[in-house]
């Protein structure tokens, strides 16, 4: 969504969509955006400071990092941006976008694209080991077998290995 900021007495709530294709060129495979991402940002501006806070929420098929099965997972994250206008004006980059200052980003002339901030929280909130569920048991690291599913006897086969070799030690 583009705002133009002329139009901004006091304060502006953007509200939509955005259409979950726009996340098909992410890198990371084990995550995918499968639904629109709502959000309902308010813009506020005082002189040329312009800031953006509100919620915003989406679907995605993520892979659990332990058990390795893909669960749906409801994201919801909380915006909260500072712009500032950038004063000499050499051509924005995507690296660019962010100044040094933590949530603080450039703007130039009358508009903000909030499609790219909306795109980048949602990347900064995903989580970096999801799992499936709080006690997902994950894969046997001896046999593979998703514990979740099938219990194996790997860890009772490991354990009397090591009481074999215990006692084959103690005595
Ligand atoms: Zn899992
Ligand atoms: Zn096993």
């Amino acid at each position: 969504m583009i705002i133009r900021l002329s139009e901004i007495e006091e304060l502006f709530i953007a509200r939509g969509s955005m259409e979950a294709s726009r996340f098909s060129e992410v890198e990371d495979k084990s995550m995918r955006v499968v639904t629109p991402v709502d959000y309902e940002l308010t813009v506020r501006k005082f002189d040329n400071l312009v800031t953006v806070q509100g919620p915003l929420e989406c679907t995605m098929s993520i892979t659990c990092s332990r058990c390795l099965d893909d669960f749906t997972l409801n994201l919801k994250a909380f915006m909260d941006i500072k712009l500032t206008p950038r004063i000499k004006t050499p051509r924005l980059s995507e690296a660019e976008l962010k100044s040094e200052d933590l949530d603080v980003y450039y703007y130039e002339g009358d508009e903000i694209d909030l499609d790219p901030f909306i795109y980048e929280e949602v990347l900064l909130n995903v989580p970096i080991r999801p799992v499936c569920t709080e006690d997902c048991k994950g894969l046997c690291p001896v046999c593979g077998k998703n514990k979740n599913v099938e219990e194996c006897q790997c860890g009772a086969a490991t354990q009397t290995l090591l009481g074999e070799k215990l006692k084959s030690f103690l005595n």
